[in-house]
């Protein structure tokens, strides 16, 4: 998008209520930190949680893009986040990382972590960082992508709050506890998966909730363990189920042992934001796994990622994981992003009251 705008608020305003504009995604970013800097987040910190929420939404992952600007905005008025805290990032003898956000947000601290952790890797072929008392409240890819874009394989997993029950259980116990991985490619984007473990993302459901649409079945629970195709339902007291039953079950608990266990965060259920009634992040935990290929002695390792990539389209695999959100990245930068002007307007005063 070429139009250069010197003044995004009056631009803004210049709309009538209920139009829609289209911002480029340098001026959104840079409009959404104003945002965050107002709400009370220090700027470096701001310019990185306004890149996770806008890279989202230019990618079209909008369950994790501008649509959580407000549960941002509502937790930055609560004590429940320490917005600026500086995370401790201590390197252990072998390859581990070991960082505590401090109650501050996770995707600062992997940033500040990050050079550790790739030279960690550099030098053994393998690192992990373990994190806690981080907030991540954004999709995960964007941990990761930075990584294979240096040509390092890299797996990530953070608990949240409990909102997912165990296969066979009515009650919520796991968070949706994403993972993401990433692998390099030679002259081409990596190769980026991403997904909650549960059936559909608490954003996505929230989304539904918000539009009036039913959720597919086998989505969730109402409060009485009963199986509903309402989002509402689902939200007001009830569970979200793991995909594949049993399956996905157990990768949310092998989240809570590499996020929560391993790492000294809090497991999901033990998130207790009593007496935070407006805050909505998770104090939990992040394990990250960053693997050098360079390392391993196999030279032809990216020669054998474009045979896999070749072998599945072959196979009838008409998009891997990744390509949709690279096409929508494309998109947004060529035409700018689709926003409501009215919207970002009531966002920025509202960060501005919060602050007061
Ligand atoms: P989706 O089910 O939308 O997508 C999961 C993955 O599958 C993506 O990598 C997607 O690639 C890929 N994919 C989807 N359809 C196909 C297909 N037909 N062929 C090949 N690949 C495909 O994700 P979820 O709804 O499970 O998760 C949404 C987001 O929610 C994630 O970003 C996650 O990190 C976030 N989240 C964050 C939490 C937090 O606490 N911070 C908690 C839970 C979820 P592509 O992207 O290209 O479509």
């Amino acid at each position: 998008m070429s139009q250069k705008i010197t003044n995004i608020q009056a631009y803004l305003r210049s709309f009538a209520s209920a139009e829609a504009c289209r911002l480029s995604v340098q001026d959104l970013s840079s409009l959404i930190a104003t945002i965050f800097i107002r709400a009370g987040v220090p700027d470096g910190q701001a310019q990185i949680l306004a890149r996770t929420c806008v890279y989202a939404e230019r990618d079209g992952a909008h369950s994790h893009g501008l649509h959580r600007i407000p549960a941002y905005l509502a937790t930055l008025t609560t004590d429940w986040i320490t917005p600026g805290a500086e995370p401790d990032i201590h390197e252990s003898a072998g390859g581990t990382v070991l960082v505590d956000a401090k109650s501050g947000f996770a995707q600062p601290a992997l940033a500040q972590a990050m050079p550790a952790v790739m030279r960690k890797a550099s030098e053994s072929g393998v690192a992990i960082m373990l994190m806690k008392n981080s907030h991540h409240f954004g999709a995960l890819w964007l941990d990761v992508e930075p990584f294979a874009e240096r040509g390092f394989v890299a797996l990530t997993m953070v608990n949240s709050t409990s909102h997912m029950a165990p296969v066979g259980g009515t009650k919520p116990v796991y968070g949706t506890n994403p993972m993401a991985f990433a692998c390099p490619r030679d002259g081409k984007p990596p190769i980026v998966f991403d997904q909650a473990t549960s059936v559909m993302a608490k954003g996505d459901v929230q989304l539904a909730a918000n539009s009036g649409q039913p959720v597919p079945p086998g989505t969730g629970l109402d409060k009485f363990g009963k199986p509903t195709e309402d989002p509402a339902e689902i939200l007001d007291g009830g569970t979200l189920l793991p995909f594949s039953g049993h399956k996905g079950s157990s990768i949310a608990m092998m989240v809570e042992v590499l996020a929560a266990a391993l790492t000294g965060g809090n497991f999901s259920w033990e998130i207790d934001k009593s007496g935070y009634t407006t805050a909505h992040t998770s104090r939990a935990g992040q394990f990250l796994l960053c693997i050098d290929p360079r390392s391993s002695g196999e030279s032809a390792f990216t020669q054998r990622i474009e045979a896999l990539a070749r072998t599945l389209r072959e196979s009838g695999q008409s998009r891997l994981p990744g390509d949709r959100r690279y096409a929508n990245r494309k998109r947004s930068e060529d035409d700018g992003i689709a926003v409501n002007p009215a919207l970002l307007l009531s966002w920025l005063e509202a960060s501005q009251a919060g602050k007061a």
